[in-house]
């Protein structure tokens, strides 16, 4: 049998679990079950896909460096529950997976160089995910899980708790990993609500509004919001135009998104002179 051995890459953001406890610890969290179907993104050597594979689940894992795929398709391959996806978890189609509503298990212990676009795009297939375990930087499970009021409260807060509920469940030092992070990590849990708890009209505008309020987020919302908002819209969402963006709760964000798209015309429909 051939024995691969692979020299981390930074580029891939390649920091590999090493910790028995800690994996242990990551495995009980996720609590996968026969007859489930899970998705682990950025499998590397295989420090959780193990774990995942021993509880019957169906696993699909997607790794993108190449030099990879022969080491998991030689531990792994022989398992009839295991399926292995060449490629980048940033352009795969999870909908494609499982269409079945509220279905997947998305795990993984995530390069940290991609990891808020990445759930940017899992939150679009959010309507066919159950749940999703992830190791992140510990600041940026901070900032997932970050209330109204302080500075971790901001777009990827808002956005994601939009769709998700979140947990911040235990953190996870450098010397799990091997090379060592710089960084402290975390393990975070992501629920999709089956209904937004503040649905917004257009979620779109949702993103619009908060884009812009934080751009500059010392300024206040009249100031940020100008080129979207007046201050009798701002007023008619409930809001005080003297605030600043990270003093407002999801819900006054979902106001203002309102009241813009009350303002704008929808997809399709023609503005008109007359
Ligand atoms: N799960 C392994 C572990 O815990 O030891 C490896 C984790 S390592 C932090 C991140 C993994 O994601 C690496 O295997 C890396 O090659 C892979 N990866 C990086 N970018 C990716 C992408 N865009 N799509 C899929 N996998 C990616």
């Amino acid at each position: 049998m051939t024995d691969y051995t692979h020299r981390a890459r930074k580029r891939f953001g390649q920091n590999f679990l090493h910790d028995a406890g800690v994996i242990h610890r990551i495995l009980r969290a996720i609590h996968a079950r026969d007859g489930e179907h899970l998705v682990e993104i950025g499998p590397g050597q295989g420090a959780l896909t193990e774990g995942l594979l021993d509880s019957g689940a169906w696993l699909d894992v997607i790794e993108l460096d190449l030099d990879l795929i022969p080491l998991l398709q030689q531990r792994f391959g022989q398992r009839p529950n295991f399926r292995l996806n060449q490629g980048d978890a940033l352009k795969f189609d999870f909908a494609r997976l499982d269409p079945a509503p509220h279905g997947l298990r998305v795990v993984g212990n995530l390069p940290y160089n991609i990891s808020t676009p990445l759930i940017f795009h899992l939150l679009e297939h959010a309507g066919q995910i159950r749940d999703m375990h992830f190791m992140l930087q510990k600041e940026v499970v901070e900032r997932l899980a970050a209330q109204p009021g302080g500075g971790d409260w901001g777009r990827l807060s808002i956005m994601v708790q939009y769709h998700c509920q979140v947990e911040h469940l235990f953190n996870v030092g450098p010397g799990a990993f091997n090379p060592a992070p710089k960084v402290d990590s975390a393990i975070v849990r992501l629920v999709p609500h089956a209904q937004p708890p503040h649905p917004a009209k257009d979620p779109r505008q949702l993103e619009r509004i908060v884009r812009d309020a934080f751009n500059q987020r010392r300024k206040t919302l009249r100031n940020t919001l100008k080129g979207l908002l007046d201050a009798e819209a701002i007023e008619a969402a409930g809001v005080d135009g003297g605030l600043r963006p990270e003093q407002l709760d999801l819900a006054a964000f979902v106001r203002l998104a309102d009241q813009l798209s009350a303002r704008q015309p929808r997809d399709g429909e023609q503005t008109s002179d007359r």
